[in-house]
């Protein structure tokens, strides 16, 4: 038995056009489903639902053999066990830092000010204010980041951007672009040894369904 680690929403749809180029079609909706456990039209396959950021946990112990993940939650899980073989270019979006737009985030950076940023992406957001030599107290919150900079939480947060329209909505605005996301797969490394016939065919033929690189 094959078990895949996927979380509900954007990760599970954009997935599903991978596993149709290797041949597997999952049989269940989660949006409709209260399954957790899915199954494909191939009965060694399964698909397993969880949270995004516990998909590198199910894989590192062999929950699951293999699994989809963003960049950003794996370089906060760490990455430790697993064997990460594709870039999926799906889920795309960016990892920024944002401001209240009456806010002179450049003059604070200058001025050398100590900066108070609210984030679920501490250790991404801990190196990259070392790299830039900014002293920052960091304060995890785990959703709505928006609302920290609006409050008086924060002068900043770290968080995931796509369209930008969230941020805009919030009267925020994008001052760094800290880097580009998207999502993984990751394999348990024991599997890829015990399980390597099955799991070499699977993994050849997703990366051969994944979407083109528009800046190639
Ligand atoms: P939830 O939103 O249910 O609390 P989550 O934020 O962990 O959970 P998703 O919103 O489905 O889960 O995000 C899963 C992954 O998709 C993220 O880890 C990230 O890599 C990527 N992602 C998040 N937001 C966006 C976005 N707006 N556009 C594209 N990809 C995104
Ligand atoms: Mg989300």
């Amino acid at each position: 038995m094959i078990t895949l680690a996927l979380s509900k929403g954007r990760i599970f749809e954009e997935t599903l056009p991978l596993l149709a180029a290797a041949g597997i079609s999952v049989l269940e909706d989660p949006e409709s489903s209260r399954k957790l456990i899915l199954p494909t039209n191939q009965a060694d396959v399964r698909v397993v639902l969880v949270r995004a950021t516990d998909v590198p946990t199910y894989v590192e112990y062999g929950g699951a053999d293999l699994g989809v993940a963003g960049r950003d939650v794996l370089i906060e899980h760490g990455g430790a066990g697993l064997y990460q073989p594709l870039d999926l270019r799906i889920a795309k979006c960016r990892m920024s830092v944002a401001v209240r737009d009456d806010f002179d985030y450049d003059n604070a950076v200058r001025q050398g000010s100590r900066l108070r940023v609210a984030t679920k992406y501490t250790a991404i957001a801990r190196q990259h204010f070392a790299d830039k030599g900014v002293h920052v107290d960091l304060i995890k919150l785990y959703g709505s980041m928006e609302l920290a900079p609006l409050t008086g939480l924060a002068d900043a947060i770290v968080d995931l951007v796509s369209t930008g329209s969230t941020l805009k909505a919030n009267r925020l605005v994008e001052v760094e672009r800290i880097m580009d996301i998207s999502s993984r797969l990751v394999v348990n490394q024991a599997a890829l040894k015990l399980k390597r016939d099955q799991l070499k065919p699977l993994i050849d033929a997703i990366a051969s369904a994944i979407p083109a690189d528009p800046a190639a």
